[in-house]
């Protein structure tokens, strides 16, 4: 595989899944390294059809939203109109039963900016892959194909071959698995058998147009209501303030789960009665509410869609010959709303460390990658499962509230490891995200405004 004068750098480069990891590392590895690799080829594959709208809107912490204005999507993002989000420099924090405002949660300074510059952020996933979209077809070197279901494949020290639903096959030199949780490059190539697992927490989510709700909404963009045993999320996804993300965050059983995913597409009379039960449960956990303008979003709010969250078992593998894990297939989490962070830094720095290193083994570089995540990967993985396990009961979410405030990452020292041949070169890559906390312990604030709503209620 002679290329440019590295023998070992890959040519063809497949990316399984164009959501937030797979399109994040086709523009990262385009921009670092067109210019050592002048005839480099990256395809993207993803298993949906292009157009979906599922998914609701996503919060971008202010890490995310700089990574994105690295790869330049952000600015693709902001000429999208009312498609582009809006910013979110704090969020409102409401006790459901008392009724009453715990207070707010800044994400600026004083002076109302940013964390050295961006503040949160909260889109319609939909607008965010059709900006990414965007970026990514403007690279000569990248393409983008849908309705291209992974269904096996097969990787030697020599190349690696994908197979697809359709009976197409296609092989490369470098394979990004980024087909997110429920992965089949990892269940059915990397690491059979690593299946992905229920967490026990659920979104029921849909959204909601303003103009039919009579009451004003008591907050600027985005708000957290605590109830006892769960927590409703309400957020603004336009400037105009006419579209509300609400997302109910509760318990649900895997039976229930089951009993949503065994419904088929075609059994409408099926898919209204589960829409009914979704309702009936947020319905149960907000609509006694003491605040009027809660009541009137559960009672108006139409079509909820249940989304379980799952995570990847933790130290499963990331690689093998010619294949690597990134975002949610590697390392999908209980929520913290920072995953989407997490993808996006896992593709910018293997781009960096391939690029730095293009005449290096590739499996020298994963275990080099690996080593640079794994630890941070693990923290953040046990920090979320006990915030989830010790404070899901009190009704808060930590993640929401915490994680808008993760100041930006300071690019660590150069810094050098070994190779097989030379050191590895692995110069201003980001620093860890979970590192990146700000000092400031919101979720300690949480913990103790969720204390002092319970005492007051009783
Ligand atoms: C309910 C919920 C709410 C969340 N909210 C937030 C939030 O507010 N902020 C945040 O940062 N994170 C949030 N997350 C986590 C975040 O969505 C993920 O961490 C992030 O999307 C991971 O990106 P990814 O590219 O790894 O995976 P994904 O975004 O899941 O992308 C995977 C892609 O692979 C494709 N694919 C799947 N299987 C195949 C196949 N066999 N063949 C080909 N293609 C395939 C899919 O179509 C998809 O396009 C949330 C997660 C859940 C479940």
């Amino acid at each position: 595989m002679q290329h440019g004068g590295f023998p070992t750098m890959p040519r063809e480069i497949l990316i399984v899944g164009a959501g937030i990891a797979g399109l994040a590392s086709a523009i990262a590895l385009s921009n670092n390294l067109s210019s050592i690799a002048p005839s480099l080829n990256i395809s993207v594959y993803d298993g949906a059809s292009e157009f979906t709208t599922s998914g609701g809107a996503i919060s971008l912490t202010p890490v995310a939203q700089r990574y994105l204005d690295e790869l330049g999507i952000l600015s693709e993002l902001n000429q999208m109109g009312d498609e582009a989000g809006i910013e979110v420099d704090a969020i409102d924090l409401f006790s459901v039963r008392a009724g009453r405002r715990l207070g707010p949660l800044r994400f600026t300074d004083e002076n109302g900016h940013g964390y050295g510059g961006y503040k949160g952020r909260r889109v319609l996933r939909s607008a965010l892959s059709a900006a990414m979209l965007a970026v990514a077809r403007r690279l000569p070197n990248v393409s983008v194909y849908h309705g291209m279901k992974l269904v096996g494949g097969s990787t030697t020290p020599e190349n690696v071959t994908l197979k697809f639903e359709d009976g197409s096959t296609v092989t490369g030199d470098l394979v990004l698995g980024c087909d997110g949780v429920h992965s089949a490059t990892r269940t059915k190539i990397v690491d059979p058998g690593n299946r992905s697992e229920y967490t026990g927490i659920s979104f029921i989510q849909s959204m909601t147009d303003t103009r039919n709700l009579p009451t004003p909404m008591p907050f600027n963009q985005t708000a957290v209501h605590l109830a006892r045993h769960s927590s409703l999320l309400t957020s603004y996804c336009d400037p105009k303030q006419e579209k509300l993300f609400v997302a109910a965050v509760v318990r649900v059983s895997e039976h229930l789960i089951e009993r949503y995913q065994a419904i088929s597409e075609t059994d409408l009379s099926a898919q209204k009665n589960m829409k009914m039960s979704m309702r009936y449960l947020v319905r149960a956990q907000f609509g006694m509410s003491s605040l009027p303008y809660i009541r009137e979003i559960i009672d108006r709010t139409e079509d909820w869609m249940l989304y379980p969250v799952y995570q990847v078992r933790q130290r499963g593998k990331w690689h093998a010959d010619r294949i690597l894990l990134l975002g949610d297939a590697a390392h999908a989490m209980p929520p913290r709303d920072e995953s989407a962070a997490y993808a996006v830094e896992d593709a910018i720095i293997f781009s960096k460390l391939l690029a730095q290193n293009p005449d290096c083994q590739l499996v020298t570089l994963f275990e080099e990658y690996e080593n640079l995540r794994r630890g941070l990967v693990n923290k953040a993985f046990d920090a979320s499962r006990r915030l989830w396990q010790s404070d899901l009961d009190k009704g808060l979410f930590p993640g929401q509230a915490r994680d808008l405030m993760s100041s930006l990452h300071l690019p660590p020292d150069s810094c050098v490891g070994k190779c097989a041949t030379k050191p590895i070169t692995k110069t201003n890559l980001p620093a860890p995200t979970h590192e990146s906390f700000s000092d400031l312990s919101v979720y300690s604030l949480t913990s103790d405004l969720g204390r002092s709503a319970d005492a007051t209620n009783g």
